[in-house]
């Protein structure tokens, strides 16, 4: 019986040790294997990565390197921190510089695995922690190296919307800003005129005080929107946040003397018909401008708009319709885009939209100027 036993045992055994050593056998060959292969991969990524990497951290690691190992079925990744090594991306670099690491990182592995087919990325706010110097340079960096891919970038970062803007990565029509969020209808947006009826909706349902809070939000966003696009000049605010108050004359005494500057420029060159168009315009503006101060009866907004709450109903939705009829004429009526002076800094040269329907001239025809 015993021998029987022992007999059984040794079989098992034997069985077992053959398994075990053809397993062995696979998991060594199919390691190898994967990591030759991987090797491969990480040796095409590492190369662009460092590259990608330097280009946007130029000014203080242009001799940046990178070293990629497979460990044990995950990535191993050393990177040199000022030549004293390589290190696991924690150690010593920053977080901005570890969120940029891995956008590069994603970047060059997305371009070695689709190739001519990395055609569309979505990016949802990966450089919160990036500082605003190398944000400028991911931009760059992005427009530079990848101009067949469609980027779809998300941030709640107006710098960064602004840094987008001025490297010409994104350009002014294909920004959206998103008013709210839900979970049932997704986001809406600015500026496509719903918000109107949804503030007039609000009021028609007798909730005035709901009305009135976001009649408040909309004029105030629109206020800032018309003081960049009219470069008008606001008191300063060091937390950077104006409201109303701040914003809604700012930008409408600023409309009203581009537009008398514009006048007056035409007047040089005695073009009385473009004269006359402005002088509609100027009208037109002045007109929308006392609507609204006569239904909100005294516009002075640091005070008063916190009075809409107490508005009747026929009185706020009053108060709407002229505030949307005023907030029009800061839009070209054909491309429906903000009317903006450009250029945005220097000395100005415009006031214009994108389709060439408004362009309204600040040159004076100069004095000594005559035609033979
Ligand atoms: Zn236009």
């Amino acid at each position: 019986m015993r021998l029987e036993a022992l007999r059984k045992a040794n079989a098992a055994a034997k069985t077992a040790e053959a398994k075990a050593a053809r397993a062995k056998r696979v998991f060594d060959i199919y390691a190898q294997t994967s990591n030759d292969a991987l090797e491969k991969v990480y040796e095409d990524v590492q190369t662009h990565f460092v590259d990608l990497y330097r280009r946007i951290n130029a000014d203080d690691e242009s001799t940046f390197e990178a070293k990629l190992k497979p460990s044990l079925g995950k990535l191993g990744f050393g990177v040199d921190f000022y030549k004293r090594g390589f290190f696991p991306p924690g150690a010593y670099h920053s977080e901005g510089h570890q969120d940029s690491m891995g956008l590069c990182l994603y970047l060059a592995l997305m371009k070695y695995l689709l190739g001519s087919g990395f055609t569309f990325s979505v990016l949802d706010d990966v450089l919160m922690s990036v500082d605003a110097g190398h944000r400028r340079e991911v931009s760059k960096l992005l427009k530079a190296e990848f101009p067949d891919t469609q980027f779809v970038l998300t941030t709640h970062d107006q710098a960064r919307l602004k840094f987008m803007s001025t490297t010409g990565l994104v350009a002014a029509k294909d920004k959206v800003l998103f008013r709210k969020w839900t979970v049932d209808e997704g986001p809406t947006t600015w500026g496509k005129g719903d918000v109107w009826d949804e503030i007039r909706e609000k009021a028609a349902n007798d909730d005035v005080p709901g009305a009135a809070s976001a009649l408040r939000r909309c004029t105030e966003h629109l206020s800032a929107e018309a003081c960049r696009a009219l470069r008008a000049k606001v008191e300063f605010s060091v937390d950077g946040h104006h409201d109303l108050g701040d914003l809604l004359d700012p930008a409408l005494g600023q409309m009203k003397s581009l537009l008398k500057d514009a006048r007056l420029a035409a007047d040089t060159w005695s073009d009385t018909e473009r004269v006359a168009s402005i002088t509609a315009m100027e009208k037109q503006f002045a007109d929308a401008v006392a609507a609204a101060k006569v239904e909100q009866w005294q516009i002075n907004p640091a005070v008063h708009h916190n009075e809409w709450a107490n508005l009747q109903k026929p009185e706020i939705l009053a108060v709407i319709d002229a505030f949307q009829k005023l907030f029009a004429l800061f839009n070209c009526t054909q491309c429906g885009v903000l009317i903006e002076v450009s250029p945005g800094r220097g000395s100005r040269e415009f006031l214009q939209c994108n389709c060439g329907k408004v362009k309204l001239s600040f040159m004076h025809q100069p004095k000594d100027q005559t035609f033979a």
